[in-house]
């Protein structure tokens, strides 16, 4: 069982388990319950929208008219929704990450624990600190950096990220690092700026270290449920983001948007975050996510 989940549980699975209960009939009513059950819980107006819809037509065709059957179909259809278009990611070296979103999401921790995921699957992990606009920032990754006993690259506060960028691809490359792991900042209040300055680091990645592969992550705050998606739609403008870490799942009722931001912007969910600890992250697996609702 996915203990995190606990809140997100008492929320949604309560929740459903009352909806859809042995017994009930298959009508309107029961779609009206369930859409504001799968709404309570952050999955999205329009995601919403369409499993209901979808599910009205499944049981139409197959001739449903229990309720405890719809659980089936609705765990289907949210584990369709989680995997549709998803390749697994494989760790390859040598390999570039990204790491967008906006303060306080947890991304600082997040590269920590990402560092210190990698550094167990045996890869050698550099960190370079490209969030040059805020001196805490830079402090913040050094302490990770220490933690997890990983080099870090950083200049001082105000400097050009992509020449910190630059600096780092050069040391990793010297050094024979299999993965990069580079902060950058995360003013959307300036989306132009933004946008030129993760182009410029982009740039730089494909012309200093054009045989590495690069990843773009978007980090989110589970808490902050529909913003999250918001920003999300956001730094897709931007930034080609290829996958999302999801952070704060422990502790937030509000995990259904999990499955909105993957069938709204059809982005992978790549990791979760699940504490404040190094070992708090987690490869998202929508099959367990699933059954952690459904059980
Ligand atoms: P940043 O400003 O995006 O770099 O955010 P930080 O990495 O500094 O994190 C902000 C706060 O969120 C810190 O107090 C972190 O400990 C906390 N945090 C980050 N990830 C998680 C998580 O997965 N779960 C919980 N509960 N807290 C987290």
């Amino acid at each position: 069982m996915l203990n995190f989940l606990q809140k997100f549980k008492e929320n949604l699975t309560a929740k459903l388990n009352e909806v859809l209960s042995f017994g009930k009939k298959v009508d309107e009513e029961l779609f009206e319950e369930l859409e504001e059950a799968l709404i309570l819980a952050d999955v999205g107006v329009d995601t919403t929208y369409k499993i209901i819809q979808s599910l009205k037509q499944k049981t139409k065709e197959e001739k449903i008219f229990e309720a405890s059957k719809v659980r089936e179909l609705l765990a289907q259809e949210i584990y369709e929704i989680l995997q549709k278009d998803v390749e697994p990611f494989v760790l390859t070296s040598p390999m570039v990450i990204l790491i967008v979103g906006v303060n306080g999401v947890g991304k600082t921790t997040t590269i920590g624990k990402l560092a210190h995921l990698y550094k167990k699957q045996g890869k050698s992990v550099m960190m370079v600190a490209a969030d040059t606009f805020r001196a805490a920032a830079i402090d913040q990754l050094e302490v990770w950096a220490k933690r997890v006993n990983c080099p870090i690259i950083k200049h001082q506060e105000g400097s050009d990220p992509a020449s910190v960028v630059f600096d780092g691809l050069q040391s990793a490359k010297a050094r024979g690092i299999d993965v990069v792991i580079c902060d950058t900042a995360g003013r959307l209040h300036n989306k132009k700026n933004l946008m030129e300055e993760l182009r410029k680091i982009r740039k730089v990645i494909d012309r200093e270290y054009s045989e590495a592969r690069v990843e773009t992550f978007l980090v989110l705050d589970a808490t902050t449920g529909q913003n999250a998606l918001q920003q999300a739609k956001i730094f897709k403008e931007v930034a080609d983001i290829t996958g999302i870490i999801l952070t704060k799942l422990d502790g937030t009722a509000k995990g259904g948007i999990v499955i909105a931001i993957k069938e709204e912007l059809n982005l992978p969910i790549r990791y979760i975050g699940i504490g404040e600890g190094m070992e708090d992250l987690q490869a998202f697996d929508a099959k367990s996510f699933v059954s952690a609702i459904f059980q």
